[in-house]
């Protein structure tokens, strides 16, 4: 048999790596409301936020300029893995049976496996640049730690990352490659801050959580000269340094003469849904494109789908200034679901607003249907996704069968954001029945599971 010759990949060469960052909010009808001091209820200024970030990141997260130059330095970090490729799911189109053209930007052939390389590179460059030698943050499933570990190491500074006790515990490969590129890790709480020391007073068992790492990496940042903090999701700098993905993806799927009906994609803190949408967005705004541009989340963490639209804590504790966002209550904690990264209690106030203005809408799936959709992914494509963006692949999914219904051949793009070859707990408690799912009944999983294809 000779090969079908159809394309699957579009790949752009090395120089058509983006030169600027897209700035979506000078192009949105009203700008964001502006985060809080928590004390004073005023807008938060650029001298609150000096102890934790460099000035040249402060601009950025409220630059009004719609363009933003990517500097050399940052670019030929980029170019060890970017542009990453576009690829059509064609293999997973005609298991579906379906008339939709899948396509998905593959962000796990970073270094990190992950999105979040493209925007720790710049955040340590831009560190760097200031003279800060080193970086504190946290981390929980890992995804980020690696990803500042690897960045940190291109421009020779220290990373110093609490991770949270229970997922340093049960994640040593994701501890192990954290200090393969030389980052130093305490488990959270420690007794290494004010902050760690306090719950271990009281719990001196405590599994941690986010919100007390983020407490325990800032504080370890604001207490000495040479040190700032770094975030992986969320503010509007970090959302700014992902849309390097779009801007890709609106030139690739140029190449496959294609304009997408459909966006889909992930929802955690927002930056792998924003980076990947926001350029489409401005097509959009623009009157070149009228894409339907939907977030996915985990039901059981469902910030835009039931949460309310206020001013909150972006940390557990109460430390960081108030953002106007969708939340669950700064209080609430998710169930232990397997997609760590989308267990956070608010939504990036800038994709917040976003969906407040009505530009784009959200839905929320169970984690058994998101591995389930993972696991026809894995078998027609041969990527095993990280749980995150199995929540856009199930949503990909959905919208296919939904044109098999209607017969329409609508283009559907989404972020593959990261592998999970690390994540194989999760796919193991999949695979043996353990995993649960309050939304999503037996019959129907049972169901679901009957349609997973097993290739021969
Ligand atoms: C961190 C992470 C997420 C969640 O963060 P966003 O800011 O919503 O993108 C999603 N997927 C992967 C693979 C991650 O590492």
């Amino acid at each position: 048999m000779v090969s079908s010759g159809e394309r699957y990949t579009y790949a752009l060469d090395e120089n058509d790596i983006p030169t600027q960052w897209y700035n979506v909010i000078p192009d949105l009808p009203e700008p964001p409301p502006p985060p809080l001091h928590p004390g004073t209820r005023e807008p938060v200024g650029p001298d609150d936020l000096a102890p934790l970030f460099p000035v040249a990141l402060i601009e950025q997260e409220v630059s009004m300029q719609s363009y933003i130059d990517i500097p050399g330095e940052v670019i030929d970090v980029y170019r060890l893995w970017r542009p990453s490729p576009l690829i059509r799911a064609r293999r997973l189109e005609k298991f579906l049976d379906t008339p939709a053209k899948i396509f998905f930007k593959y962000e796990g052939v970073s270094p990190a496996g992950s999105h979040k390389p493209n925007t720790a590179v710049p955040q340590a460059y831009y560190n760097h640049a200031e003279g800060v030698t080193r970086l504190t943050t946290e981390t929980g499933a890992g995804q980020w730690g690696t990803s500042l570990a690897f960045a940190t190491a291109q421009y020779g500074m220290e990373c110093e990352i609490w991770q949270v006790r229970s997922s340093y515990d049960q994640k040593p490969s994701r501890r192990t490659m954290m200090q393969v590129y030389g980052a130093t890790l305490h488990p959270s709480p420690s007794d290494l801050t004010e902050a760690g020391r306090s719950v271990l007073a009281e719990h001196p068992d405590s599994p941690g959580s986010l919100g007390i790492a983020i407490s325990e990496a800032v504080e370890a940042a604001v207490s000495r000269a040479d040190t700032r903090y770094a975030l992986g999701s969320v503010l509007n700098h970090v959302l700014l340094h992902q849309t390097v993905i779009g801007e890709e993806a609106l030139r690739q799927l140029g190449m496959a003469e294609e304009v997408p009906d459909i966006i889909v994609g992930c929802t955690g803190g927002g930056s792998n849904f924003g980076g990947l949408s926001f350029p489409f967005l401005r097509e959009k705004l623009a009157g070149k494109m009228n894409p339907t541009i939907r977030c996915v989340e985990p039901a059981a963490c469902p910030s835009l789908t039931r949460g309310e639209y206020r001013y909150d804590f972006g940390d557990a504790i109460g430390m960081t200034p108030l953002m106007k966002m969708h939340t669950l209550g700064h209080g609430f904690i998710p169930d232990p679901i397997h997609a760590g990264g989308l267990r956070y209690h608010g939504m990036s106030p800038l994709v917040s607003h976003i969906h407040e203005l009505g530009l784009a809408e959200a839905e929320a799936i169970g984690q058994l249907e998101c591995f389930t959709a993972a696991l026809t992914f894995a078998r027609t494509q041969g990527i095993v996704p990280a749980p995150e963006p199995t929540h856009a692949l199930a949503a990909a999914i959905r919208e296919a069968n939904r044109c098999k219904e209607s017969g329409e051949s609508k283009v559907i793009l989404t972020a593959l954001c990261g592998h999970g070859h690390l994540d194989m707990g999760a796919y193991e408690s999949f695979l043996s029945g353990e995993m649960t799912d309050l939304d999503f009944p037996e019959e129907q999983l049972r169901e679901a599971m009957s349609q997973v294809p097993v290739m021969a």
